[in-house]
């Protein structure tokens, strides 16, 4: 029996450097991870500009208390620079954004002054308001995006302000994913009796997804030895990764640890969780291998737990495992000793206070208690029974 957490870092200590950076325009972005650190090329904004539609005067023609004529010299619009410079008794009107001149420190919005045809008057105001300062947002040289930063769209738009229109992000990871099993069927195909519709190909299709990975689809493998063995050879050549389910648990029938041990280095892990328990862990040829259990909600839980960090940590993210917080229990919950169990729970705010149910029954194949929750209740090893009121430690299915 290996521990969750030893697990984790076993996987995290088999990878190595992450995947190469490439270039991508701003438009392809999205969603991918910044290779380096992004450090503003110049100052935002770039010059001191007015925050309001006004005029820009000194801070010398402003009147100590009464009022005072000045001269307006002229208009500037933003997007353009006034090329003179301001003298004493003068002012400038001024539009949202456009640059001070030279001589002006100070901005009266227009709504304050009164206007007589090229004079204004008005009253006291601080010296420097209504102007915004060259790198107030941003100084020049300083680290806006850290890298291993999933970009949003405020970051790409933040991106896009300081004139760059491309950005080095990782590579995305290739994942081959299969499923094995001579009783599992391809939805929309008849399936024969006895069979079921492969479920797992399509929910670690989209969690892979999800991750950032690229998926290449191999279908579904039946158990057949020379099948299995070109099957994971093909998806070991086309992949950075091959994610398989099914097979890796001790029936009689499951030649795909027999094929696995053939082909390359394989370790066999009964893992301290529930639900989930086999799992295998390894490479063929380049690429790493994850052999997750067949039951549906173990397939998935194990890709959540094993999988998803180590593709994180292939495309470079800084940060690998999701948040959890404190739930109060509403419900007592039957939890063995010596294995982290991970309940289907519905996490809700009430009354001031995160609480936590669970879905009802719990086998490791309903599925249909990862569609009815929101996360999972994680009761760690050394914890027993849970009784109601208690607090629980609750990890959401998406990240909030
Ligand atoms: P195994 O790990 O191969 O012994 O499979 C454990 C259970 O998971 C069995 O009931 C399988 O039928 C089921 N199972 C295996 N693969 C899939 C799949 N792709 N989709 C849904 N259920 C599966
Ligand atoms: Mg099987």
């Amino acid at each position: 029996m290996i521990s969750v957490r030893d697990g984790q870092a076993q996987i995290l200590a088999r990878i190595g450097a992450p995947l190469a950076p490439e270039l991508v325009p701003l438009t392809r972005a999205p969603a991918r991870v910044l290779t380096d650190d992004f450090a503003a090329p110049f100052d935002v904004p770039p010059a001191d500009n007015s925050a309001v539609d006004g005029y820009a005067v000194g801070s010398a023609d402003i009147p100590a208390g009464g009022t005072r004529d000045l001269v307006v010299i002229g208009d500037l619009a933003a997007g353009f620079v006034f090329e003179g410079k301001l003298g004493a008794g003068q002012t400038l009107r001024i539009m949202t954004g456009a640059p001070m001149p030279a001589g002006a420190d100070t901005v009266y919005p227009q709504e304050v002054v009164q206007r007589q045809g090229d004079r204004v008057t008005a009253g006291p105001i601080d010296k420097g308001a209504n102007v915004r300062l060259a790198g107030e947002d941003v100084e020049m040289g300083a680290v806006v995006i850290e890298a291993g930063t999933v970009l949003r769209p405020q970051e790409i738009g933040l991106i896009a302000s300081l004139g760059a229109w491309q950005v080095a992000v990782r590579r995305r990871p290739r994942v081959a994913l299969l499923s094995t099993g001579d009783e599992v069927a391809e939805p929309g195909s008849p399936r024969r009796p006895g069979q079921i519709y492969d479920a797992n190909r399509f929910t670690l299709r989209g969690s892979i997804e999800q991750c950032g990975g690229e998926v290449i689809d191999l279908g579904i493998v039946p158990d057949v030895r020379d099948a299995l063995r070109a099957g994971l050879e093909d998806a070991a050549r086309a992949a950075d990764v091959v994610v398989t389910s099914g097979g890796v648990s001790v029936g009689v029938y499951d030649l795909v640890k027999d094929v696995l041990s053939e082909l390359g280095a394989i370790d066999f892990w009964q893992v301290a969780m529930q639900p989930g328990r086999p799992f295998a862990v390894g490479r063929i040829g380049g690429a790493l291998f994850f052999g997750l259990p067949g039951n549906p909600v173990a397939s998935l839980l194990s890709f959540m737990l094993f999988v998803r960090p180590a593709l994180y940590k292939l495309a470079g993210r800084r940060r690998l495992f999701p948040q959890t917080w404190q739930a109060r229990a509403l419900e007592p919950m039957r939890k063995k000793t010596g294995r982290t169990e991970y309940k289907r729970g519905i996490l809700a705010f009430r009354d001031g206070d995160w609480e936590v149910c669970t879905t009802g029954p719990q086998g490791s194949g309903i599925l249909s208690s990862m569609v009815a929750g929101n996360c999972f209740v994680v009761l760690d090893e050394a914890r027993g029974d849970v009784a109601a009121g208690e607090r629980v430690t609750v990890e959401p299915f998406e990240a909030l």
